[in-house]
């Protein structure tokens, strides 16, 4: 038996803090009669709407749907190309495929693990539509960057947020320099509900209105169809979502505290490196990634940490270009090396990262790292 075990989640801890929150919304919901866009998923979309600053807010069945409904309300589909990068979790070139565009990867910043700006020139040809940043364990991609090529190339941008809701960038907001910002809300992300969820924020009228009619079967109207699909934000988890965003802030506020506090207490650690912020940042933590300097040791690490009673996980060991399972063919491709996505795949752990943390379980689980670091570096 270890001293102590601590989780890689905090989900049962942070209903507990807000459970008559969450308990009255669910009550409201259930004794409201409607349950599948009814008033409750139209209040959530307005607050998150409110939350960016956005016009928009657009609730969808998960964030994978969240893509490929904008860049179907982009009008993007079979025969264009799409870029993002190839570190990313898969759901991101799963949806760019379930669009039926094809997926072209690039090599991500070796310190920021986001998309590398200056790789994706290369990767544009005319066939090229969008460029997909994703904001990776919580910090915004180089946002000014990316909106200074695809305007130079008459080129989409749509923000895959899933991982950084309420994260900032030093002189940008989320949802500014894009056309479209997706989310996920499945719980693990650090604005989850007990389930399924995802959503859509945007400026942009008419993918408003498309994606609008897509999520619903193509109506517009009683009886009324075109090509659609059927991906709503029921309004059992809007109302679990609504009560759970206005916490949110101050949730990210204590990842960040965590994250400092490992940083402080992993400090001079030789056997592996800590995570890179970029100054002025609000980078919300949905990850903690340390990586080893003997990728060889990896594994060995994580399943010592598991022993030692530290739920570690890797995020992700296998990069998108190195999954057999994606539908490659159709030109999908990477263009130039992707060093940097392969080193982060063979050396990343995740350290346990949640709001509900306390101090003893951070100590313990860098504690744990340190004497690791020990016999290892
Ligand atoms: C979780 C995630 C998604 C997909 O969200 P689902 O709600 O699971 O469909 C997409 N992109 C990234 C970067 C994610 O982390």
């Amino acid at each position: 038996m270890s001293e102590m075990s601590v989780g890689f989640y905090g989900h049962v801890r942070q209903y507990r803090n807000i459970q008559s929150e969450i308990d009255a919304n669910i009550k409201r919901v259930l004794e409201s009669g409607e349950y599948v866009q009814g008033p409750m998923n139209k209040q959530f979309e307005k607050e998150l709407a409110a939350f960016h600053g956005m016009k928009h807010g657009i609730g969808v069945g998960n964030g994978t749907d969240a893509i490929w409904l904008a860049l179907m309300a982009l009008g993007i589909g079979p025969g264009d190309e799409v870029i993002t990068h190839a570190n990313t979790f898969f759901a991101t070139a799963e949806a760019i495929w379930i669009a039926g565009a094809t997926t072209v990867l690039v090599d991500c910043d070796p310190k920021t693990k986001c998309i590398d700006p200056t790789k994706i020139e290369a990767a544009i040809t005319p066939k090229t539509k969008a460029i997909i940043p994703v904001h990776l364990y919580g910090q915004c991609a180089d946002m000014p960057a990316i909106k200074k090529i695809a305007d130079q190339h008459k080129l989409f941008v749509i923000e895959d947020n899933a991982q950084g809701f309420d994260a900032a960038g030093d002189t940008f907001k989320i949802g500014e320099l894009s056309d479209a910002t997706t989310t996920s809300f499945i719980i693990q992300k650090n604005l989850g509900t007990f389930g399924d969820s995802g959503a859509i924020v945007t400026n942009n009228d008419q993918i408003n209105k498309v994606t609008r009619l897509l999520r619903a079967h193509g109506s517009p109207a009683r009886n009324v169809h075109s090509f659609g699909y059927n991906s709503r934000l029921d309004d059992l988890h809007a109302g679990i979502l609504s009560a759970k965003m206005k916490h949110i802030h101050e949730w990210n506020n204590n990842r960040i505290q965590w994250a400092d506090r490992y940083t402080a207490g992993l400090q001079g650690a030789k056997s592996f490196t800590l995570p890179y912020q970029v100054p002025g940042y609000r980078h919300v933590w949905h990850l903690y990634v340390i990586e080893v300097t003997n990728p060889q040791k990896r594994d060995a690490f994580v399943d010592w940490l598991v022993k030692n009673g530290v739920d570690a996980k890797t995020h992700y060991s296998i990069a998108i270009h190195q999954q057999a399972g994606y539908p490659w063919g159709k030109g999908a491709r990477v263009v130039g090396s992707v060093a940097n996505a392969e080193h982060n795949a063979a050396t990343c752990i995740s350290l346990p990262m949640y709001a509900e943390l306390t101090a003893a379980e951070v100590d313990y689980v860098a504690r744990k790292c340190r004497e690791w670091d020990m016999t290892n570096a």
